[in-house]
């Protein structure tokens, strides 16, 4: 598996190829820099390696605590955070959700503290009317974040896949029940005699 710092290359990398493809497909400057600076976000800070202490985790700064439960309730490179389209999408409730969390939080100390009224009901009807109306926007930045996450997966596929080969030769592409992967540690402390 490549390292934070060969992953982050190749996202720099590859970002020219996917600002001429977004651009090439949708002619439009405004969706291709959504997708592109997406892109961005979505290899260098919001891809799968947030489900560990990895430099993605590190870069959200004061927030990466967010992350927190995130991690202890996946196990890395699961499906749900290092599956196409699961991952990302997973991700993208689990921001939001937190989004939403401090955002009803912050709306409730300005009514206590600033005595603003909030009027809930408006205030819902408005968000989800904006997401509607930008719904091509959105997709595009669905779009970039998954292309982010996929040079993620692919180059973490192709790592592995290409260690298998020098290992196995062409076999140990076919059989991923071979490669011995490294038994967790036990839970347990090991018997008092045993320790010095
Ligand atoms: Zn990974």
């Amino acid at each position: 598996m490549p390292s934070g710092r060969t992953h982050d290359r190749i996202t720099l990398w590859c970002l020219p190829a996917v600002a001429a493809l977004a651009f090439g497909q949708t002619q439009s400057s405004n969706l291709t820099l959504l997708v592109s600076g997406s892109y961005l976000f979505g290899g260098l800070m919001f891809g799968p390696d947030l489900d560990i202490y990895s430099c993605q985790y590190q870069r959200w700064g004061w927030f990466r605590s967010i992350w927190l439960p995130y991690q202890k309730s996946l196990n890395h490179r699961s499906f749900l955070s290092h599956g196409p389209l699961i991952g990302t999408a997973l991700r993208v409730l689990y921001l939001a959700s937190w989004i939403l969390l401090l955002g009803i939080c912050g709306a409730a100390i300005a009514e206590k503290v600033g005595n603003v009224r909030w009027n809930w009901e408006e205030a819902t009807a408005n968000y989800g009317r904006s997401i509607w109306e930008h719904r091509t926007e959105m997709f595009a930045v669905y779009v970039g974040l998954e292309l982010g996450a996929m040079s993620h997966y692919l180059s973490d596929w192709s790592g592995s896949a290409y260690k298998r080969f020098k290992k196995q030769g062409w076999s140990g592409l076919h059989s991923r029940s071979k490669i011995k992967r490294p038994r967790r540690k036990p839970t347990s402390r090991p018997p008092a005699k045993s320790r010095k």
